[in-house]
């Protein structure tokens, strides 16, 4: 059977060879004779695979000691919430830097629980760039700094990493995280939803410097306290643990293969191509500035829109799946994470030359 090229945003792609990894073991995990699903997440086989998954994302990341690593629940989207209830830590509020559509459900989630400065904004040019550093007005007071280093439906990616000194900086990594290497020292939390580049949906990644943990807001929820995952090492309740174990196979998967800088060359090269594409044609466009486009979202649009559902139909049949853009965007967008083989990318810029031929 050969699989088709699903451009999903998430959740997305899985690698091949981790499912059928997971099939492999689906009915009796090692020996055990049951299968993952079936384990209680207490007992020692189960704690081996948990354990196992953290050590391997530490190995690949380079996540220093004093940093915890949480397997939670509840998507990206409760982060939102969670920063503030445990970063704020008596400060007032907190900057935040908006790049876009993710950004802007960060701060109206933030702005619940304390004050948002809106240090720094590309909502002026429709969020098709990132905000200057030099231009980002900066409350020294601030509890931390949000962004979004990818934005995932504008296809906006940040190609620095700001310097925010003292104030931690905090970081919704859902689409970008394991693309590249990363120095982890620089933040304060990086958080992801796992459907993107880790894993199934249900799993969410949140890596937390310790110094920064067990101080909420009155009232926050024992399940939204870092603390209370953290001395729990993710197992205060029943967690993701099907997820988990699948999140695990793809770290190694990433191990096995070279690791983030391995991932990174072949991400740098099938963005490179796909961007290539769509700038050597006048058929096709992207509207973001170069200098930060992303190398996991691509937007784009075609020179006739009424040629959309053609183009979508079309690509269908040749097995390139869920090309349609984001419902607030319009046009075509390709999601490429890791476990997007080149080869996808291939054909998808193939097919673009050949539609082009023959409707444009
Ligand atoms: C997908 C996404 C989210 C939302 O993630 P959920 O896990 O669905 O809550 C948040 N931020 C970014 C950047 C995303 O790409």
């Amino acid at each position: 059977m050969s699989r088709p090229y699903n451009f999903s945003a998430g959740p997305a792609m899985l690698p091949e060879e981790v499912l059928q990894r997971a099939r492999e073991e689906m009915l009796d995990w090692q020996g055990s004779g049951m299968s993952v699903m079936e384990m209680s997440h207490r007992g020692k086989e189960y704690m081996s695979i948990a354990e196992k998954a953290e050590a391997t994302l530490r190995e690949i990341m380079g996540i220093p000691a004093g940093y915890k690593v949480l397997f939670l629940q509840g998507g990206a989207s409760s982060q939102f919430a969670m920063v503030p209830m445990n970063l704020l830590r008596g400060k007032k509020g907190a900057d935040y830097i908006n790049t876009g559509a993710w950004s802007k459900k960060a701060i109206a989630e933030a702005r619940r629980y304390g004050t948002v400065n809106v240090a720094a904004s590309s909502e002026a040019d429709g969020f098709h760039s990132v905000p200057a550093f030099d231009s980002w007005s900066l409350d020294p007071d601030a509890a931390y700094v949000h962004y979004t280093p990818n934005e995932t439906i504008g296809g906006v990616e940040f190609p620095w990493i700001p310097k925010t000194g003292d104030v931690p900086l905090v970081a919704d990594m859902s689409s970008t995280i394991l693309s590249r290497p990363l120095d982890v020292s620089k933040f304060g939390v990086i958080y992801a939803g796992a459907q993107k580049n880790v894993g199934p949906a249900g799993l969410t990644l949140v890596i937390v410097r310790e110094d920064l943990i067990g101080e909420t807001l009155p009232g926050t929820p024992t399940m939204f306290d870092y603390a209370v995952h953290a001395e729990n090492d993710s197992m205060y309740n029943t967690p993701a643990t099907y997820a988990w174990y699948l999140a695990g196979l793809v770290f190694e998967w990433i191990r096995d293969k070279g690791g983030l800088s391995a991932m990174a060359e072949i991400n740098r090269r099938k963005a490179e191509k796909l961007y290539a594409a769509i700038d050597g044609s006048p058929f096709y466009a992207n509207p973001v500035d170069p200098s930060c486009r992303s190398w996991m979202n691509v937007p784009f649009t075609l020179a006739n829109p009424a040629m959309d559902p053609v183009f979508l139909s079309e690509a269908a049949t040749i097995g390139l799946l869920t090309l349609k853009g984001h419902r607030s965007a319009g046009g075509m967008r390709a999601s490429i994470y890791n476990a997007m083989p080149e080869a996808g990318v291939d054909r998808l810029v193939e097919f673009m030359a050949d539609f082009e031929k023959r409707h444009g």
